[in-house]
């Protein structure tokens, strides 16, 4: 009998423990050179040149890979450096590509610089809305984007049915799974053949790294998609997967920690006369709370909700003690912002509104720290 595989947490903990053949390190060491010698003129080693690969960020590479379930991975300087990698990796000029219309903002611009030079054509549909499966079946698009939760609104897409009705046209599905982690969700396994971190947020947890990964289900396209890393030079520096790879060794434990804080903050904040609207999966009430129970493993850190006016969101904005107004999300401390005025602020009123993006709306990156703190501090903010 061979020994299980580890689970997920366990494997995230031990990522790379124990592969410094040199000195026995427990914890791998950084390799910051930048190239590697040949033995000779007809034997380059494993390593040559770090764009290309590097032992420091293969570690990382390989955990994600293995968390995601998938055939191979690359990491990248940035979630965007992922996105772009995808495109080109996916895509032959002149494809469609089908994407949420409520996708991450970083996402739509570059998918509309990529149709405004000519490369593919894009449109944008309600990826919540169930009825998405028929779009796809008649625009029949070369790659079918998705992200969800989805963000500052958290609505929720089915990975399986759009994956499904995607691969009956032939497309390539690609997910966005930065809002939860392999700790919650795994699109692979429900379908998608690419999934794509900002690890920025979740997976490095600390607020300190930029950085992106993509993995694939199949090693042709996890080989193609690291070609392109390669040749875009995209491929993140040694420091910064370091950096990623030590913030994943606690995914697992942040992550149980920001949802239990969200679901407490939810609590706290059902029918209180100050919320004119709380957006969180974890609601039974939610429109995709059921689509989520059945494809996540806990409803995650975001939650939303709308004070029914601006001044009242820059009021409750401006007497927060133990949340820091900031864009991003996902790293221990706990952030606060106004997706109108901050985060989808590039987006015209017009679409902010199309979106659900009222002026009321505040979105909380719910942290790790003290549950009844947090509880207490957006209840006296609300006050
Ligand atoms: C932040 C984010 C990105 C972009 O990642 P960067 O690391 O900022 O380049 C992409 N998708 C989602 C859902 C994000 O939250």
């Amino acid at each position: 009998m061979t020994d299980p595989s580890p689970r997920p947490a366990t494997a995230a903990v031990r990522a790379g423990l124990g592969s410094d053949t040199a000195y026995h390190a427990v914890v791998p060491p950084i390799y910051l050179s930048t190239t590697y010698s040949f033995a000779d003129l007809d034997h380059r080693g494993e390593f040559d040149y770090s764009r290309s690969h590097n032992p420091t960020r293969r570690l990382l590479s390989q955990a994600l890979a293995d968390l995601e379930g998938g055939a191979g991975a690359s990491v990248t300087g940035s979630g965007l450096g992922a996105i772009t990698a995808t495109l080109h990796a996916l895509t032959t000029v002149g494809d469609l590509v089908l994407a949420p219309h409520d996708c991450y903002g970083g996402t739509w611009r570059l998918f509309e610089a990529f149709a405004q030079a000519g490369l593919i054509h894009v449109e944008w549909a309600d990826f919540a809305d169930p009825a998405v499966t028929d779009v796809i079946a008649a625009r029949e698009p070369a790659l079918v984007w998705l992200e969800t939760p989805s963000n500052p609104l958290l609505r929720i897409t089915d990975i399986a049915a759009v994956a499904a009705a995607a691969h009956a046209v032939d497309a390539v599905v690609a997910a966005d799974n930065t809002f939860l982690s392999p700790a919650l969700q795994n699109p692979l396994a429900l379908g998608a053949d690419v999934v794509i971190h900002s690890t920025t947020k979740y997976l490095n947890g600390h607020s300190d790294v930029v950085g992106g990964a993509v993995v694939a289900a199949s090693a042709p396209a996890a080989e193609d998609i690291h070609w392109w890393c390669n040749t875009l030079g995209v491929t993140a520096g040694a420091f910064d997967s370091y950096l990623t790879l030590r913030g994943l060794r606690t995914l697992h434990r942040r992550v149980a920690a920001h949802c239990a804080n969200a679901a407490a903050i939810v609590a706290a904040l059902e029918g209180h006369p100050k919320v004119a609207a709380l957006h969180y999966p974890g609601r039974p009430g939610h429109p995709g709370h059921a689509v989520a129970a059945r494809q996540q493993r806990g409803f995650g850190g975001m939650v939303s909700f709308d004070l029914g006016s601006e001044a009242a969101a820059r009021a409750f904005l401006g007497r927060l003690r133990f949340f820091s107004v900031a864009e991003s999300l996902g790293g221990v401390e706990s952030l606060a912002c106004h997706p109108g005025l901050m985060t989808h602020a590039a987006m015209p009123p017009d679409v902010q509104a199309a979106a659900g993006i009222t002026p009321g709306l505040v979105r909380l990156s719910v942290g790790i720290e003290d549950e009844h703190d947090l509880v207490a501090d957006v209840l006296a903010a609300l006050d």
